[in-house]
């Protein structure tokens, strides 16, 4: 019931939602997710406008990491990064012809992809129902009491996959982002307008 609630009121909000990141096919989609680490998609878009305006996976793989770490330095931690998508550029040319696979343990044998960013890449790219649990994610489903404050990423994700109806998972992982990112925010949440606030439990936090 207390989940209905939730999800129409994010109908409302968000009648179409989708990743804000920017990308024209798969591998761009999966560079920008392992690019968006500790730092916000609009930041993300800003870099890869440059970054896939000169390289493809081809010219990736050859790329020098000081031109990678350049072009990457509005978004921190640009030398990890730059090494990172070097070596998925080379990983997925050579031992994936190219195709971003479609399978969870595949993906997280790439440099810099973790469970959320797997996760997103199977709901976004493949459609699969995977949870992508971040950090608007998180601070969303325990302020709504969905799950229990010291629950982690992957306990948030076992326990969404109860809560939601299957069909809807993908739509719902990038409602909770959208919700958290503008309306739930970390710092000042809007709550004075929110239709939750009779079910939602931040006080007790
Ligand atoms: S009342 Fe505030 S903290 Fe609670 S869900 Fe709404 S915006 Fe978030």
């Amino acid at each position: 019931m207390m989940m209905n609630e939730i999800l129409n009121y994010f109908d409302l909000l968000f009648p179409n939602p989708k990743c804000e990141l920017i990308y024209n096919n798969d591998f761009e989609f999966l560079i920008s997710v392992v690019l968006s680490a500790q730092t916000t998609d609009k930041k993300v878009n800003n870099v890869t406008r440059v970054l896939f305006n000169k390289y493809d996976i081809k010219s990736l793989k050859m790329a020098f990491l000081s031109d990678l770490e350049d072009i990457l330095k509005p978004i921190g931690m640009a030398n990890k990064k730059a090494m990172y998508i070097k070596n998925i550029a080379i990983k997925i040319d050579e031992e994936f012809n190219g195709v971003i696979p479609d399978e969870i343990d595949k993906l997280m044998s790439l440099d810099g992809v973790g469970r959320k960013t797997a996760n997103l890449v199977l709901s976004t790219l493949y459609n699969y129902p995977y949870f992508a649990v971040d950090t608007h994610v998180m601070r969303v489903t325990k302020r709504l009491g969905l799950v229990s404050k010291n629950d982690d990423a992957l306990e948030i994700e076992k326990k969404m996959y109860k809560l939601l109806p299957g069909d809807k998972i993908n739509r719902c992982h990038h409602q909770f982002v959208l919700f958290g990112r503008y309306y739930c925010k970390s710092k000042k949440p809007l709550c004075d307008n929110c239709k939750l606030k009779n079910i939602c439990k931040k006080e007790s936090f």
